[in-house]
């Protein structure tokens, strides 16, 4: 039996890995939120800068923007066991919370769904600036409306709205329903 690396027969780099479906149509930003839409991103690739990413050296960084306009932010930490491994969009979300944006969200008679306007998120290497599917989970529960945005190809703002991004999202009403027994 051969003990060569399975990932040399799994992973075939020149598979197309277009998605299925059509890929959503951007947003464009309206020109008196582009500058704060800058300084995000310019916060996002900050953090990326202190990134601890040994094992893919793979630098991320993430800035949300709250409703009160603070930024916060958040990097990719690794960890040798892989699966510990923190991403930069669940960084700047857990500052943000720890920071109390949730109940000052309330104390100004917002939701949870209204405390973060917008997410920011720098990949090198010309990725495009969508999270992975974990952290859009992860950011829904805190709404679909936020905008996530980045730097495009050519310095160009590109943006979506989390909904968008997951169309199809594991339903929060639905399951907060049943596990307070009310279905
Ligand atoms: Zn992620």
């Amino acid at each position: 039996m051969s003990t060569k690396n399975t990932g040399d027969r799994f992973v075939r780099t020149s598979t197309n890995r277009q998605p299925v479906i059509q890929a959503p149509k951007l947003i464009k930003v309206a020109k008196g939120d582009q500058p704060l839409y800058r300084s995000l991103i310019e916060a996002a690739k900050a953090a990326a800068e202190r990134a601890y990413c040994p094992y893919s050296n793979y630098n991320v960084g993430a800035a949300v923007l709250t409703f009160d306009g603070k930024i916060y932010v958040g990097c990719n930490v690794e960890n040798c066991g892989y699966t510990q491994t923190k991403h930069a969009e669940e960084g700047a979300i857990q500052a943000a919370i720890a920071d109390g944006v949730l109940q000052r969200a309330e104390a100004a008679g917002l939701t949870q769904f209204q405390a973060f306007l917008a997410i920011a998120v720098h990949a090198p290497k010309g990725s495009d600036p969508w999270p992975c599917c974990n952290c859009r989970q992860s950011l829904s529960e805190f709404g679909f409306e936020m905008h996530v945005i980045g730097e495009g190809q050519n310095g160009e703002i590109l943006c979506l709205t989390l909904g968008q991004l997951i169309p199809f999202p594991f339903p929060i009403a639905e399951v907060l329903e049943s596990v307070r027994g009310q279905r």
